[in-house]
C-alpha cells in the first residue's frame, strides 16, 4: 500500500513529504490508519544520525495511536475499529528466553525497531510512525482505552510511558520509597507522574529555573535545580532510586552521590556523546548501583496504558501539524517544550 510519510533523505536534509510501501496485511497483521504520533528526543537522534548505524530514508515516530482499518484472517485480539497503539517495537524473535519471558524489548537476537529496524532478508528499514498508516503483526499493537479526547495526549505513553514506568516497577516506586527523576523533558514528566500515582516520594531535577513551579504540578513532592550545589548537598545518601532521562552527557556523580545505601541509578538517556566516567569509589561505598533500561515489554506496556486510563493519566503535550516537525526539533533541543509534541496526523494526510 502505497502510504504518505514524512522522511529525512540524509541526516542533514530537513524532513519532507516521502512516499512509502506498506505490506499488505498477512494473517497476523493489523492495518492501523494513525491519528496521532508523538515526538520522542529518539526521533531527532535518528533522523540526525546522531546514534551509530541509522538507515536512510528514515521515518521516525514511535509513539503512534491510531484506529484499526483492516485485520488479518488470524487476528484474535483487534478489530477494525478500535483505538490501538504502538510503541518503539514491532517484532522480535518470540522464542529466545527474553522474549518467552514476555520481554521482548531484551530479545537475544534483538527486537524490530518501529523505525530504523531491520526488515528481514530485504536489506531495508522499517519506517516509524510519521505516516498515514502502519501494518504491524498484532502481538505487537496495544489496545488503548483512553477516553476519544485524550488520545492524542495518550501517544506519547507508547514510547515515554513505557520508558519510564519499567524502571520505575522494577526497582519498585511506591509509598515509602524517595524516588527522583532527572530531566524534565517528554520522559521526565512521565517519570514524575507515574512515579507519584505509584505512591512514592518524587523529587524532580531539573536544570530549568522556568520548570520549578511546573514539576510540581505534575506530581512531584520536591524539586531541585541540579545547578545549585547547595539544593543538591541537602539531598546527599537519602534515595532509594533515580531515574535519569536527561538526552545529553552530564556528570553522573553529582546524582549518584545523593543514593543511600544499596540505591541504584538508572539510565534510560541515550546521549550523542559518552557521559564522563563515574567515580567508583561513589558507587562502591554505599553498595550504590548504576544501570540502564530500555522500554518495556509488551504485557507491561498494556498493564501502562490500562492503568494509566484508569487513573487518567496522560502526557502534557503541545500538537503540531507535520509540517512543522523542523521547529519541534529545534525547540526540543532548547528544551523549550512542556512537555511533548504531538503530531495530529490529518495534517500530513492532508498535504
Ligand atoms: P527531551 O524531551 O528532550 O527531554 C530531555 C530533558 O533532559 C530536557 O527536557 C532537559 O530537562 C534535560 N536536559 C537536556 N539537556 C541537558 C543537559 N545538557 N544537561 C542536563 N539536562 C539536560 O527528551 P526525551 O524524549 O525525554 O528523551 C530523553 C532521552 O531518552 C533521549 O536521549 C532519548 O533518546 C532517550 N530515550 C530512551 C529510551 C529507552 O528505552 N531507554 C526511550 C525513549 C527515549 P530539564 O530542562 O528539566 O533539565
Ligand atoms: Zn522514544
Ligand atoms: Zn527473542
Amino acid at each position: 500500500m502505497q502510504t504518505k510519510a514524512y522522511a529525512a533523505q540524509t541526516p542533514k536534509t530537513p524532513l519532507a513529504p516521502y512516499t512509502i510501501e506498506r505490506r499488505a496485511v498477512g494473517p497476523n497483521d493489523v492495518e492501523i490508519d494513525i491519528l496521532y504520533c508523538g515526538v520522542c528526543h529518539s526521533d531527532l537522534h535518528t533522523v540526525r544520525a546522531e546514534w551509530p548505524g541509522i538507515h536512510f530514508p528514515a521515518v521516525a515516530g514511535h509513539e503512534i495511536v491510531g484506529r484499526v482499518s483492516a485485520v488479518g484472517s488470524d487476528v484474535t485480539k483487534h478489530k477494525v475499529g478500535a483505538i490501538v497503539g504502538v510503541g518503539c517495537m514491532v517484532d522480535s524473535c518470540r522464542t529466545c528466553p527474553s522474549c518467552a519471558a514476555n520481554l521482548e524489548q531484551y530479545c537475544e537476537p534483538g527486537f524490530t525497531g518501529t523505525y530504523n529496524g531491520h526488515v528481514s532478508g530485504k536489506g531495508e528499514n522499517t519506517y516509524g510512525g510519521y505516516s498515514a498508516a502502519i501494518v504491524v503483526d498484532e502481538h505487537f499493537v496495544l489496545s488503548v482505552t483512553h477516553k476519544e479526547d485524550q488520545l492524542a495526549a495518550a501517544a506519547p505513553l507508547l514510547c515515554a510511558g513505557i520508558t519510564t514506568w519499567s524502571p520505575l516497577r522494577h526497582w519498585k516506586a511506591g509509598p515509602g520509597k524517595k524516588v527522583g527523576v532527572v530531566g524534565i523533558g517528554g520522559l521526565g514528566h512521565m517519570g514524575i507522574k507515574l512515579a507519584h500515582a505509584l505512591g512514592a516520594h518524587v523529587v524532580a531535577f531539573t536544570t530549568s529555573e522556568s520548570k520549578r513551579e511546573d514539576a510540581r504540578k505534575l506530581g512531584a513532592d520536591e524539586v531541585v535545580v541540579s545547578k545549585n550545589a547547595d539544593e543538591m548537598k541537602a539531598h546527599a545518601g537519602t534515595f532509594d532510586f533515580i531515574l535519569n532521562t536527561v538526552a545529553a552527557s552530564h556528570d553522573l556523580d553529582q546524582f549518584t552521590s545523593l543514593l543511600k545505601l544499596d540505591g541504584a541509578m538508572t539510565l534510560v538517556g541515550v546521549p550523542e556523546h559518552a557521559h564522563p566516567s563515574p567515580s567508583v569509589g561513589n558507587l562502591l561505598f554505599k553498595r550504590r548501583s548504576l544501570a540502564g533500561s530500555i522500554i518495556g515489554g509488551i504485557q507491561e506496556t498494556q498493564e501502562m496504558l490500562d492503568f494509566c486510563a484508569e487513573h487518567n493519566i496522560v502526557s502534557d503535550i503541545e500538537m503540531i501539524p507535520m509540517q512543522d516537525i523542523e521547529q519541534a526539533y529545534a525547540r526540543m533541543l532548547k528544551s523549550d517544550i512542556k512537555y511533548r509534541f504531538v503530531i495530529d496526523m490529518e495534517t500530513l494526510k492532508a498535504a
